[in-house]
């Protein structure tokens, strides 16, 4: 943390002032600013800086910061990403500069030494500005623990200062046109060829993958295996290898401005040290990585569900209709008490997730429950959101139309809540 801090507001004074903490509320410990901490429920509003039990006053410091670099360096170029697929390089940078980028990465590793909360935090934040097109979280928390976990220490020094700089942009590659929800049955495949690999094969949905300076990508290794668990190994692909291809920007229904792409692999030739991890271990390496990427999902879910239910309750409390505001209206009123116990109820879990994950208890049924029972509600509170907007709320031009469409995905991606339910009731029955 104290890494993370460097660059922001150190002084307890000045933070308390900035938070518009009153004194009376804080006191100061050696390195940090205790308050009575309200929880997001209890709060003016859910987004509210200095709430929710979980988060201390270092997390209040890093969350302005990180606030301020979302209103001033995402919000104002968001709408020209979308139209481009894609956002900037100059973007990758500037998060790197402000440490925005593998905040939870060990400092020995070249990260910046945080927590799972710290990057929890940023997640949230994209969402409080609802933007999805920034693909950091899945760079820094999805990727780049693949490579502190099973890479060898030239792997390590080779991608993770850069990704952390945002001079290398990660991704992974599962999904194949044939294989999703069954991993079991990707295609892709590397043969040895003296000490090298030769890996041929396809990849679909890639996000980040379209910018991608590293690849994480599946591949068979051992084809005769019992079971194709026991023979899939990982490599580092890396743009500009001959015989690596990338496709085009895929168009979505939402999320535009995250470049999502096919891949190619034409008898790449990859050195020996492009194997990430044990050779027909990979299988055993996902299933490790796969809960943080389920529990990114449920944070980012259940931020945009606050997110939306706070940009609902201003409208309404504007829109004009039979003399009044719609806020006036019981239906309204009774609606928003509905979804404020709802996210409130998502909120509770997801922080008792990231808590527990934070200390490394969370298991896999409980992050597969959180990805989708928030990912559901996230589409829930979407769908009457819009509805309180009425035919405005159907207009690109209003953000609470981008949140329905970038919402749909969530439920799909990073195992289908289909799947989630078959993990979890494999812990119930077995
Ligand atoms: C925007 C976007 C970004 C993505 N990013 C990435 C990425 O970075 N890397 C990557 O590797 N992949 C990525 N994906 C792929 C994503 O993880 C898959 O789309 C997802 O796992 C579902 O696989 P599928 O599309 O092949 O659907 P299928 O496997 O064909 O499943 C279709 C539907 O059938 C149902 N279903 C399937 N199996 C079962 C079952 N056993 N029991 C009950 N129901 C079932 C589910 O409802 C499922 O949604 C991305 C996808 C999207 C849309």
């Amino acid at each position: 943390m104290a890494n993370l801090l460097r660059n922001i507001v150190p002084s307890i004074a000045r933070a308390s002032k900035s938070l518009q903490i009153p004194a009376s509320r804080c006191f100061s410990t050696q390195s940090t600013l205790l308050c009575e901490r309200k929880e997001g429920a209890q709060s003016d509003s859910m987004m509210d800086i200095g709430c929710r039990s979980i988060f201390n006053s270092d997390h209040d410091i890093f969350r302005t910061s990180c606030r301020k670099f979302c209103q001033e360096e995402i919000v104002p170029h968001h709408e020209k990403w979308e139209e481009n697929g894609q956002v900037s390089r100059e973007l990758w940078l500037k998060a790197g500069e402000a440490g925005l980028l593998g905040t939870d990465t060990p400092a020995e590793h070249g990260g910046i030494g945080g927590d799972f909360k710290d990057a929890a935090i940023i997640m949230e934040e994209l969402m409080y500005v609802n933007c999805s097109g920034p693909g950091f979280p899945l760079h820094s928390q999805i990727v780049m623990p693949y490579i502190t976990h099973y890479g060898t220490t030239d792997q390590i020094e080779k991608f993770i200062p850069d990704m952390v700089a945002g001079k290398k942009i990660g991704a992974i590659a599962m999904t194949e046109p044939g294989a999703g929800s069954d991993l079991q049955g990707v295609a892709t495949n590397a043969r040895r060829d003296g000490d090298d690999w030769i890996l041929n094969g396809s990849k679909t949905f890639i996000t980040n993958g379209y910018m991608a300076d590293v690849v994480i990508v599946v591949a068979v290794t051992k084809p005769e295996a019992k079971s194709r668990a026991h023979g899939i190994s990982l490599f580092l692909v890396e743009e500009g290898m001959k015989g690596f291809n990338k496709g085009r920007k895929l168009k979505k229904m939402g999320m535009k401005a995250q470049d999502t792409a096919e891949l190619f692999f034409e008898d790449v030739r990859l050195p020996a040290t492009a194997l990430l991890g044990k050779e027909n271990h990979g299988f055993y390496g996902l299933m490790q990585e796969l809960p943080q990427e389920r529990l990114l999902i449920g944070v980012m879910s259940t931020a945009n569900c606050e997110w939306q239910f706070e940009t609902t309750r201003e409208y309404v409390k504007q829109r004009k209709a039979f003399g009044k505001t719609l806020s006036n209206l019981q239906t309204i009123q009774h609606k928003l008490a509905e979804l404020k116990t709802k996210i409130s109820v998502t909120r509770a879990f997801t922080d008792q997730c990231i808590e527990l994950h934070n200390k490394g208890k969370l298991d896999g049924a409980m992050a597969s429950m959180n990805k989708y029972w928030s990912s559901d509600m996230q589409n829930q509170v979407a769908y009457d959101c819009v509805q309180m907007h009425g035919g405005w709320g159907y207009m690109s031009e209003y953000p609470i139309s981008k949140a329905y469409v970038d919402a749909r995905v969530q439920s799909i991606y990073g195992g289908a809540n289909e799947i989630m339910k078959e993990l979890i009731a494999r812990t119930i029955v077995a």
